[in-house]
């Protein structure tokens, strides 16, 4: 993004430059107008790739709805009752480990209603 602000600067300055040139030659009061809003786009631009904008992060949250789900959380195998450190997530799925039996499986994501 901040490539293309500068880059759309640069072509609006530019834009800027011929209107101003042509207003100077033709004495022509609309073209230097015109050139000075180009200009101060163009300058607005450069200011907005300049300065940080709102960089979109993407980070994976995993929702385990709260700990309360994870309170009644018991192994398929032997029915022990697994705390958070047995649930791990691996490619986005949620892995149980039961500490007890060793049986590890995937858990299925509940629908949230
Ligand atoms: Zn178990």
């Amino acid at each position: 993004m901040k490539t293309a602000g500068y880059l759309i600067g640069g072509v609006l300055g530019l834009g800027a430059l011929i209107f101003l040139g042509s207003a100077s030659a033709n004495r022509s009061l609309r073209h230097a107008l015109l050139g000075l809003v180009l200009l101060g786009a163009a300058a607005f631009m450069i200011y907005l790739a300049r300065s940080k904008g709102p960089e979109v992060k993407v980070t994976h949250k995993v929702d385990f709805t709260g700990d309360t789900e994870l309170e009644r959380l018991r192994c398929e195998a032997c029915g022990a009752q697994l705390d958070s450190d047995a649930v791990e997530m691996r490619e986005g799925a949620i892995y149980v480990k039961c500490p007890y039996c060793g049986t590890s499986y995937q858990l299925e994501e509940k629908p949230k209603w």
